[in-house]
């Protein structure tokens, strides 16, 4: 269900975006995906949305796949963006610095409207600790709604085995916004495993997050409340808000499937 809190929203134009193609078309090809290369599905996306395509990434393993695929093979050359909170740990920044440096390419930032300390003044201290999703609505899903309205199309690196919330996601889904925004979510790596994504970053030497190699299996901002590392034989977002029932931060559930 899309959450509400009480703050600047975005103001698109309902019903715009992704005009291109029906839903049932979106479903139609989902189904023809499966089983397909991702670079032909990001060739599809690049040929059919460029230059209203962009990847969302939070560089973990899958983005970093997908930046790989898309930005070696793919034509036009697809632009990425992520989400920065104000609340990204140094080493998520020097990875990025370093994909940048490796593929020629800037990074888009989106931006909440408050830093953290005008987001204490005006909420009260630590509010990602009292109030998760209300803190994950204005860092991360009121920038990327206002984000979306340039786009028909963004690519995410979701997977279907990333856990109970995310086993139904298609290669592609048509989505709208509860602002009336229509767009199409690209989840090339939706049937891939954990292990395939691996073995993708290591036998091709790029880059990774070196959190990952002190037991951080999914990073995302900094408060140990947010994010911490797992132990052996938990699952891969376990250390996400643990304790909690929360197990998304809204990136992938604020707007409906249609
Ligand atoms: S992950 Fe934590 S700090 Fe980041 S936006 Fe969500 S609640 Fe806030």
């Amino acid at each position: 269900m899309a959450m509400r809190f009480q703050s600047s929203p975005p103001s698109p134009v309902a019903g715009k975006g992704a005009v291109k193609f029906t839903p049932e078309e979106i479903k139609n090809l989902a189904e023809q995906f499966e089983g397909q290369p991702p670079r032909d599905i990001l060739q599809w996306a690049a040929d059919n949305f460029s230059p209203r395509l962009a990847i969302s990434s939070a560089f973990g393993p899958e983005g970093l796949v997908i930046i790989d695929i898309a930005l070696r093979k793919v034509t036009p050359r697809i632009p990425v963006f992520t989400i920065d909170t104000g609340f990204m740990f140094q080493e998520t920044n020097d990875l990025i610095a370093k994909v940048e440096a490796e593929y020629g390419l800037i990074v888009e930032r989106l931006h909440p409207e408050l830093t953290p300390a005008q987001q204490a003044e005006r909420h009260g201290p630590e509010l990602f600790r009292r109030h998760p999703d209300q803190c994950c609505y204005y860092r991360k899903v009121l920038p990327l709604q206002n984000k979306l309205v340039e786009l028909d199309g963004m690519v995410t690196g979701l997977r279907r085995s990333q856990g109970e919330s995310r086993k139904g996601a298609k290669i592609l889904q048509m989505q709208e916004t509860p602002a009336g925004y229509r767009y199409v979510k690209i989840n090339p790596l939706a049937a891939w495993s954990k292990e395939e994504v691996w073995w993708y970053l290591v036998s091709r030497q790029l880059p990774y997050n070196a959190l990952h190699d002190q037991g951080y299996a999914s990073i995302g901002c900094t408060p140990d409340c947010c994010t911490r590392p797992t132990q052996n034989g938990e699952d891969e977002r376990a250390g996400r808000w643990a304790g909690t029932d929360k197990k998304e931060c809204g990136l992938h559930t604020f707007a409906a499937n249609i």
